[in-house]
């Protein structure tokens, strides 16, 4: 698509719960700041997805919607596409279960999802998996801690081609029993992680930043870059208070790293 990062919002009229349309606002702001040339594209489900950008962002959504973004994309292919070209795709939540070969409806009925990831939602037994998340990913060669913000009422099973993104250090991630978030496959991050997760994380936005362009300048402004990091620290350590004793068990039983 050109000499500047391509930056495509998918279906921002459907998908976009707890501002993961941020997404695409942080990775925008990381480039600029570094003065790389940036496009910035909100698709909504009406109009066709461009072929050949950089980077697809895939937000959380509400059953219904889902439903209905799940459709069109399987239909169009073009998220097919795009991950077979080696796009980078983040598909948080809502996008994570698309992603997969089906999920849930509000009725508990299987919809069909795009099959790109080895991996299937259905109902989580038990109550929704509402609140912190905090998870260690393996980025950039070494072990991220990166936090984040669930609600999902459906948990995600993992088959033998996929990949998890992350290990579940605090909160629930894909399933009560799986201690693992998301799906890692080709390019495409896909997590339960809303905050918007690049906002909290800035390490994962350089992440799929420096895929994209290769090595990226220092942000000139150190200041915005310590902010940055304030955040991060700040969501960690809210995280870890929220699950404080059920931390102190996982840490007494051989928690490393952090
Ligand atoms: N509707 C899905 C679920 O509840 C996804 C929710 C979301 O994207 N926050 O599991």
């Amino acid at each position: 698509m050109g000499e500047a990062v391509s930056i495509v919002t998918v279906f921002p009229d459907l998908l976009g719960t707890y501002g993961d349309g941020g997404n695409a606002k942080v990775l925008a702001a990381r480039l600029k700041l570094r003065g790389i040339a940036v496009t910035e594209l909100e698709v909504r489900s009406s109009d066709p997805l461009p072929q050949g950008a950089d980077i697809y962002l895939v937000g959380g959504g509400e059953d219904s919607p889902q439903v209905e973004a799940s459709k069109i994309l399987g239909k169009s292919r073009a998220l097919h596409r795009a991950v077979e070209a080696g796009s980078y795709v983040l598909a948080v939540c809502a996008g994570l279960q698309i992603f997969g070969e089906y999920f849930v409806d509000a009725e508990g009925n299987e919809v069909p999802g795009l099959g790109i990831l080895d991996c299937r939602s259905v109902k989580m037994p038990g109550a929704r998996a509402v609140g912190e998340l905090l998870v260690r990913a393996e980025l950039n060669g070494g072990e991220e801690l990166l936090v984040g913000y669930e609600n999902h009422g459906s948990s995600t099973h993992l088959g033998p081609d996929a990949r998890p993104f992350s290990k579940v250090v605090a909160g629930i991630g894909n399933s009560r029993t799986a201690k693992a978030d998301g799906v890692r496959y080709k390019n495409v991050i896909a997590t339960y992680m809303h905050g918007p997760v690049l906002a909290r994380n800035s390490e994962l936005a350089d992440f799929i930043l420096r895929g994209v362009f290769g090595d990226l300048p220092t942000i000139p402004d150190r200041s915005l870059s310590r902010l940055a990091r304030q955040l991060h620290q700040e969501r960690v350590g809210a995280a870890m208070k929220s699950h404080k004793g059920n931390l102190r068990n996982r840490v007494a039983s051989g928690l490393k790293g952090w």
